[in-house]
């Protein structure tokens, strides 16, 4: 090599800049990694999409799904369909721990080079987890913490928490998770057309309004919720320190701890001091299933053994164990029965003239019917319900 090329070389290698990897999109931090306000992967894209001054639905067409539909699936030739189907009314999933998480995970990680967009999501728990129960279908938000937020300037954003069903109450303000707009009524799915967290999806309005209507929690429910929220912010707290995703085996191990201390390795007799069904705790303990994240609660509540400790194979039980006695809502098991679609009409038909109103929360309860169950089936009925309880509310 000749002097004058050694020298080129040399400037050339001294003088390249350090380019970071491009982005495709803004390069947006994630908020709250590492800590149990981290924001859902939802709520993530919907504040990118803002940022880029576009509608989300536009941001997903145009960049989203072009590389969603490039991943292929044995059992579904081709992702991009079912993403379509799925869109609007199973955002959520994005949130959770299977093929939609990760792949629109991945897909977003591609556009904005953040490397740990998974970590929005459950996927650090798809081996320990099952996806049943797991996540609700429409957002459910706490209008006092918008509030708060927006007067600290603190970035606008969803929580991942917010999106488990298990969770229903904002623990800061000791009130019930929203999840109807107090303006037009209508339940949101995670990612709509124009989603931005702390707005309505449908009617722009503002959700961080504090004199909607809060219940009073009653005592059970508040430390339920209490320690559902302590342990799972500490599981998210914990996901980006795990090396790797905690193995399925840990959930067998750990079930044959638990059954060992408390009936002597008698699954049925667990599965009836715990209230599951009976084949339950047997099956998690062979490895067969995944539990439920509401179910294992119970277990996590009554022997007070925290999630994390559980998921991650690190149960100890000192002996002998005491069981705590479950709230009284955990504590009954599920009846199957048929739902009686002409009953149920003629009493929230009933409802709907009742003096004065109620909520439909009030309604369900007095009907003995679920919630979620209710509005599947009678939309319109629960809706009027509701909008007639908020009229009056606010004419008083
Ligand atoms: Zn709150
Ligand atoms: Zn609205």
């Amino acid at each position: 090599m000749s002097v004058n090329r050694f020298t080129l070389h040399q400037r050339r290698k001294t003088f390249l800049p350090d380019i970071p990897e491009r982005s495709c999109l803004y390069p947006l931090a994630p908020w709250g990694v590492g800590t149990s306000d981290v924001e859902s992967l939802t709520s993530y894209v919907a504040r990118l999409a803002a940022i880029h001054q576009v509608p989300t639905g536009i941001l997903l067409g145009k960049y989203v799904t072009p590389i969603i539909s490039q991943f292929t699936d044995k059992d579904v030739p081709r992702i991009s369909h079912s993403f379509w189907r799925a869109f609007g009314t199973d955002t959520g999933a994005w949130n959770g721990l299977g093929v939609m998480a990760f792949n629109c995970s991945v897909a977003v990680c591609s556009l904005t080079k953040q490397h740990h967009l998974h970590l929005l999501t459950l996927l650090s728990c798809h081996q320990v987890l099952s996806h049943r129960g797991l996540l609700r279908p429409y957002k459910a938000w706490c209008p006092a913490c918008y509030e708060e937020w927006e007067k600290l300037g603190i970035v606008l954003h969803e929580p991942l928490l917010w999106s488990l069903k298990l969770v229903t109450v904002c623990v800061r303000h000791q009130q019930r998770l929203q999840h109807q707009c107090p303006y037009c009524y209508r339940s949101l799915y995670w990612l709509e057309w124009n989603s931005r967290p702390g707005f309505c999806s449908r009617c722009h309005q503002w959700l961080g309004k504090t004199e909607c209507s809060r219940e009073m929690l009653d005592k059970e429910e508040e430390v339920w919720q209490a320690f559902v929220v302590k342990n799972l912010a500490q599981l998210l707290v914990a996901a980006p320190t795990f090396a790797s995703p905690p193995p399925r085996e840990n959930i067998a191990r750990g079930m044959k701890l638990c059954i060992d201390a408390v009936t002597g390795g008698n699954a049925k007799a667990f599965a009836d001091k715990l209230y599951y069904s009976a084949s339950v705790p047997g099956e998690w303990r062979r490895g067969n299933a995944l539990p439920q994240l509401d179910l294992l609660f119970r277990l996590c509540y009554c022997l007070q053994v925290p999630l994390l400790k559980f998921l991650t194979g690190e149960v100890v039980l000192d002996e002998p164990v005491s069981l705590i006695p479950l709230p009284e809502h955990q504590s009954m098991r599920k009846k199957y029965r048929p739902f009686d679609f002409a009953r149920v009409q003629g009493l929230l038909e009933a409802a709907l003239q009742q003096s004065p109103p109620k909520t439909m929360r009030q309604v369900a309860l007095e009907i003995g019917y679920d919630p979620g169950d209710l509005s599947k089936y009678f939309p319109d009925l629960c809706r009027a319900i509701s909008v007639r309880y908020k009229r009056r509310k606010l004419e008083a």
